[in-house]
């Protein structure tokens, strides 16, 4: 395994033989009685070769990491699809009460109406108002996890009405790379609903596609080009009309929370990651969560334990015969839930309301400045986010990657780029509701500076970036042989 430091000496060898943070106490018991309960060949011939550091020296270096990484908390953070926006820290806080933190998983299936058993009741409750759907759970730890159990459940009813004919699903060609991989992992078979020139699903390929073989229909509203599906009651209608079911990706229920429900238009089933529209921290992989909302035909396939109430008390009901099963160790990222609860507690319908429309306006606005200097070929207005092509660039040799390692030396995280692959040289843009109106300006004078300066002194965008503590990094070496540990200089 290479080795960090040799990237990094400065910040990583800090070591000098002998010096402490810390010493534990000696031990009260006789060491060498202990030392003989373990065989020989498993122990240690040498000490540890850890670094020796004073505390000052752990907490800088930490520190030091730490300002290093780029966050929603230190940067605008425009990264398309995600919803990178504020994570208000009461939400934290609250997630680490001892209420919810005390609790062992293993104690909590005959627990009766404990505090988290009612967050978690009230989460379910109000998820199901704002989407328009009759129950929920709370188990999958992420959206895509959310997918793959909603379809599981598909599965399942399909089977217990012998339809096994239905093995399609279908999905259009903006959606996100994980609705194929979730259908497919599920054994279905897949096939692309073509979009039409104005980015929106074309009927008549839908049309083309859906039969006796439909399992069902994966969309995304408003979809991944930031435009909201205008003939979704249209789309629920005609895969309806062939005996599908219609799965609603709800990753960008940020553009339409408290305006507007999914399960109004005719959607069957619908996940929301609670970490991008209700305020988990993400970015790092996670934990998230992503319930899945169902109407009442899919109720009984929902994973046990549900969440429900007898006689006035909160419990889980084990008691479910058509359940597809468990599909978490435990009972979910139950931390996120109470962020999710808070965040819902602390602005109510009506400011929810308000993050939507203060979302899309936000989008509306930087779209309009970056439309002056870069091609934005669908979508006028934009829902939450909206997507420009670098392609013009290209003739300097420059590429959207490049562009957006050269906004990381100007202070901004990049965009998501390359996605989705319906744009050429795409670069995804969701400022989200949180931030002002001078970020977005300062964001849009500085992507139209670099748009500039690639025509005039290009090398200097495919050399960047150059202020970043690494510069560009080997990507396919970095995810497939990743480097997670540090080593001592000794084993070099
Ligand atoms: C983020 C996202 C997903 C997947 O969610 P994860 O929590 O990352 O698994 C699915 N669909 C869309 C449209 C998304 O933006």
């Amino acid at each position: 395994m290479s080795q960090i430091k040799s990237t990094a000496p400065s910040i990583f060898e800090r070591s000098v033989p002998g010096r402490r943070a810390w010493l534990p106490p000696a031990p009260q018991f006789d060491t060498s009685r202990a030392l003989d309960a373990i065989p020989e060949s498993m122990r240690r011939a040498e000490p540890p070769a850890l670094p020796e550091v004073s505390q000052l020296d752990m907490v800088r270096h930490f520190n030091t990491l730490a300002a290093r990484n780029m966050g929603i908390d230190t940067t605008f953070y425009p990264l398309g699809s995600c919803t990178m926006k504020l994570n208000p820290w009461i939400n934290e806080t609250m997630a680490t009460w001892p209420a919810f933190t005390a609790l062992h998983p293993a104690a909590m299936d005959d627990a009766r109406d404990c505090a988290l058993l009612r967050v978690l009741h009230d989460l379910s409750q109000w998820l199901a108002a704002l989407a328009g759907f009759d129950a929920v759970t709370l188990q999958p730890a992420a959206g895509a996890h959310g997918e793959l159990t909603a379809l599981m459940m598909i599965q399942k009813m399909l089977c217990e009405r012998g339809e096994t004919e239905r093995r399609t699903v279908l999905i259009p060609d903006t959606a996100h790379g994980t609705n194929p991989a979730s259908a497919a992992r599920c054994g279905f078979r897949v096939k692309a609903v073509k979009s039409g020139d104005d980015g929106l699903v074309d009927l008549d390929s839908l049309r083309g596609l859906v039969g006796p073989d439909t399992a069902a229909l994966m969309i995304t509203n408003p979809n991944t080009l930031g435009l909201f599906e205008k003939n979704i009651e249209e789309i629920c209608r005609i895969v309806h009309g062939a005996g599908g079911q219609v799965y609603l990706d709800g990753a960008n229920f940020n553009a339409v929370v408290g305006v507007t429900r999914p399960g109004d238009w005719g959607a069957d089933v619908m996940h929301i990651n609670l970490h991008k529209t209700f305020s988990t921290p993400h970015g790092g992989g996670g934990p998230g969560a992503g319930p899945v909302c169902v109407k009442g035909h899919l109720e009984p396939y929902l994973p046990k334990p549900v969440i429900a109430e007898r006689g006035g008390e909160i419990v889980f009901d084990h008691d479910r015969p058509h359940s597809i099963g468990k599909i978490h160790g435990w009972h979910g990222n139950v931390a996120v839930a109470v962020r999710a609860w808070a965040y819902i507690r602390s602005l109510g319908g009506e400011g929810l309301r308000r993050v939507a429309q203060m979302a899309v306006l936000n989008a509306n606005y930087l779209r309009a400045k970056v439309a002056e200097f870069l091609p934005i070929p669908h979508g006028k207005p934009c829902m939450h986010e909206f997507v420009a092509s670098g392609k013009p660039l290209r003739a300097h040799g420059v590429k959207t990657l490049d562009l957006a390692k050269a906004l990381i030396d100007e202070g901004f995280h990049p965009p998501t780029i390359y996605f989705p692959l319906v744009v050429d040289e795409a670069l995804m843009i969701e400022p989200t509701e949180s931030e002002s109106r001078e970020t977005l300006d300062a964001f849009a004078d500085t992507l139209r500076a670099l748009c500039e300066r690639a025509t005039t002194d290009p090398d200097s965008i495919t050399s960047a970036p150059q202020r970043a503590p690494v510069t560009r990094v080997d990507e396919a070496t970095a995810a497939r042989v990743p480097c997670l540990c540090w080593l001592p200089p000794e084993s070099e």
